[in-house]
């Protein structure tokens, strides 16, 4: 059977990448109104327990630093209905930017998959399936129940937005902003979604040319947080995990370090990874 898996819709087995995401929105209505020059209690903007004594301290940090920038930094209440808009408008636009991975046995492994789906769920054809790679944003009720939990602002200019599993120790949560799930235009470059990047982090990500090893584009001589960290070259730049939302094949690398826990024996299949954007 002639087979391509580069066209038409082919079988697929779904290997769905699951975050569960706890989105805290930020209590303005709780923030006294300063005076000129005063600092206005961030504090009570935080829901208790919804993040660490630690975390709350590295927050607030981020938020005076936001305060002091600009006039026009500010923090606004969330309206109901922005509220449920920015939760549904994030899931979809993050899933929609990241879920276009596939995976599909390397040359010469195609049997040893093959075998491995014959004997778990009694598969027989001559076609062979490829891997859809997803990325699944379960939004949960409680923090308690959460992989990241995530402060939302809705403020009057960009935050500068962040997710990392690994800058704070111990604990995974971010920050986003209202305008995380939108294009916007920065230094004559567009940039789209700045929430799918953050999520990128997420997954593990470092920007698309820092200088770390298993990175693509190590830009060599950049350091941390260097503008050449998010790519030298417009293709680079045009990465999620530079300031763009183009998925590659080497975005792929959280799924596939994962796919042979799935197997048992001497003969793993190994995969590769393409792009297919959805029709
Ligand atoms: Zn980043």
């Amino acid at each position: 059977m002639d087979f391509s898996p580069l066209s038409g819709n082919p079988p697929h087995v779904k290997h769905e990448l699951v975050v569960r995401v706890f989105l805290s929105p930020f209590r303005v209505e709780h923030v006294e109104t300063p005076e000129h020059g005063e600092q206005p209690n961030y504090k009570d903007g935080i829901i208790p327990g919804h993040f660490k004594e630690h975390e709350i301290h590295y927050i607030l940090g981020l938020l005076e630093e936001y305060h002091k920038d600009s006039n026009n930094n500010r923090l606004q209440k969330w309206p109901d209905s922005k509220w449920i808009q920015f939760r549904s408008i994030l899931k979809l636009k993050v899933e929609q930017i990241w879920n276009v991975l596939w995976a599909r046995p390397s040359e010469g492994m195609e049997n040893v998959w093959m075998r491995y789906l014959a004997a778990t769920k009694g598969y027989k054809s001559n076609v062979v399936p490829s891997l859809k790679l997803d990325l699944n944003l379960k939004l949960v009720n409680l923090p308690s129940e959460a992989d990241v939990r995530i402060l939302c602002l809705n403020t009057t200019t960009r935050f500068r937005s962040r997710m990392s599993l690994s800058w704070v120790q111990g604990g995974s949560f971010g920050i986003l902003d209202w305008y995380d799930i939108y294009t916007y235009e920065y230094e004559g470059n567009i940039i789209n979604c700045d929430a799918a990047h953050e999520f990128g982090h997420y997954l593990g990500f470092s920007h698309v040319a820092a200088n770390i090893e298993g990175n693509p584009y190590p830009a060599i001589g950049a350091k941390p947080g260097d503008t050449e960290e998010y790519g030298i070259t417009e293709h680079q730049r045009g990465n999620v995990m530079g300031m763009g939302t183009r998925v590659e094949p080497w975005n792929a690398a959280p799924w596939l370090n994962h796919i042979y826990r799935h197997f048992s024996g001497p003969e793993k299949p190994k995969f590769v990874a393409y792009v297919q954007n959805h029709h």
